[in-house]
């Protein structure tokens, strides 16, 4: 077995441990491998082990990894959750199935009007800075909801939920936090009629903190993929990474 398929048979029984550890039911998560920095011949290696949905956080080597594997392209969700500048939403509108990383409605207004009518709706998350720090990207807190009012009608945009990227922090009560605070406001625009349903939260450290708090999707990419040579800036590791 290749050490993808064995990360991710880690990866699954964690997942399957914390569901049950929550009292949920098993298989309530979706698995998201985040394959940034990592060739297309790992994402291929992942699929063959049955994983369908892969995370990519930069748009041009998004494209270039969907173009390459463009004979999956049918069996595969390209989810987008990196930070997105308005000259890229065309490129994300037209190749994406999903966006977890909307932090404000110019780039919302704009992936709706560029997403193509043949693709269906785009289904988008709002980012939100949930630990407070001002480099950080997300919308503050306090301004989610009005924002998820916004976008929510847009025609080519399914407005699912919420996504954040915590603060590391080393216990389990420290890492819940955060997420207990991003499940809070997911309730809070529900109370408020929006039918969101997603909880986009928990990565390779904190997958079982964030499943205690209703995780729907965990973003996970050093425990499937293993360590990136160094935090990417751009573009695929050329010497194929690791
Ligand atoms: C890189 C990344 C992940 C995966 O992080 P790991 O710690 O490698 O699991 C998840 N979400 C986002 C937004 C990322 O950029």
């Amino acid at each position: 077995m290749s050490v993808i398929a064995a990360n991710l048979q880690t990866v699954r029984r964690r997942l399957a441990a914390a569901e049950l550890e929550a009292g949920r039911s098993a298989g309530e998560v979706s698995l998201l491998a985040v394959s940034k920095t990592f060739p297309p011949g790992a994402v291929r290696t992942a699929f063959e082990a049955g994983q369908r949905a892969f995370g990519e956080n930069y748009v041009q080597e998004g494209l270039d990894k969907i173009a390459a594997l463009a004979s999956l392209r049918e069996q595969l969700s390209w989810h987008f959750i990196g930070p997105l500048q308005s000259n890229k939403t065309r490129a994300v509108a037209e190749h994406f199935d999903w966006v977890h990383s909307v932090d404000r409605l110019r780039i919302a207004e704009r992936l709706s009007a560029q997403r193509p009518a043949s693709m269906g709706p785009l289904q988008v998350c709002i980012q939100v800075n949930i630990s407070g720090e001002a480099s950080k990207s997300g919308v503050a807190p306090a301004d989610v909801l009005a924002l998820a009012r916004a976008i929510a009608p847009l025609p080519n945009l399914h407005l699912r939920g919420l996504m954040a990227i915590p603060e590391p922090a080393d216990d389990i009560a420290a890492q819940r936090r955060p997420f207990a605070a991003l499940r809070a406001l997911l309730a809070a625009l529900r109370e408020d009629g929006l039918a969101v349903d997603t909880l986009s939260m928990g990565m390779s450290g904190d997958l079982e903190a964030a499943v205690a708090e209703g995780a729907t999707i965990v973003r996970v990419g050093t425990a499937i993929f293993g360590a990136r040579p160094r935090p990417a800036e751009s573009g695929m590791n050329p010497a194929g990474a690791p």
